[in-house]
């Protein structure tokens, strides 16, 4: 889910915004003045900024100069002059875009839309796991050793992620049924052991020696931590 920064001086616009943008799949972070907006986005570091240009504390513009010292976060400018030169200072400062007021909510959500999609900046980072010569992309469902394709069932990969999200951390095998099933049946714990002895056929060299998925004697399973 991509975040959004408003900052904004006029409680009325951040909040049509805000609700408008969540309703549209957004997080929504706001501040109120220019010099706390800059701090709010230094600890939240969202995916795109609305910046208003008239601000109290710090101006817009100012905001928008410090943050480009710093990254490239995409900023949508908001701003009640008409004048062109405003534009062109904006352009200058990398503003990605511009909605001047009065606006439609709707179209400030159409722009950080179009926004997000240019930046690249809707897709979230994805997950990689990686230990040893072990890769696991939990999104792609996809698990490579050593660059070959590994093929595993669902729950198996289930497991697989689960364990190698917190390596070192030892899982009870109910603890491992309810994460791959939702669910922890009484008397089904058992079957985890199978499906761990499958994925060590798949992945482990050596399924007797298991370099990836430890055993812990009289609790359950963990994963390597190296
Ligand atoms: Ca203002």
């Amino acid at each position: 889910m991509a975040t959004i920064l408003i900052i904004e001086d006029e409680p009325e616009l951040v909040k049509v915004l805000r609700s408008y943008l969540e309703a549209a799949g957004y997080q929504v972070h706001a501040a109120f003045q220019g010099d706390t907006g800059l701090v709010t986005w230094e600890n939240t570091r969202p995916d795109l900024v609305i910046l208003d240009l008239n601000l109290p504390g710090m101006d817009g513009l100012d905001v928008a100069r410090a943050i480009r010292r710093k990254a490239d976060t995409p900023i949508i400018m908001l701003t009640a002059r008409v004048e062109e030169t405003d534009r062109l200072i904006g352009l200058e400062l990398g503003a990605d875009d511009y909605v001047t007021k009065p606006f439609s909510p709707r179209e400030v959500v159409a722009r950080v839309r179009a926004v997000l999609r240019r930046a690249g900046g809707t897709q979230p980072t994805l997950e990689i796991l990686r230990i040893a010569d072990l890769e696991i992309e939990p999104d792609a469902h996809r698990v490579t050793r050593a660059g070959q394709d590994v093929e595993l069932t669902p729950t198996e990969f289930d497991l697989l992620v689960t364990l190698a999200r917190a390596p070192g951390r030892v899982f009870e095998r109910a603890q491992l049924l309810e994460a791959t099933q939702g669910v922890a049946y009484e008397g089904y714990e058992r079957t985890i052991d199978a499906h761990i002895k499958n994925l060590r056929a798949k992945l482990e060299p050596d399924p007797k020696q298991p370099r990836y998925i430890e055993t812990v004697f009289g609790v359950g399973y963990r994963f390597a931590k190296d």
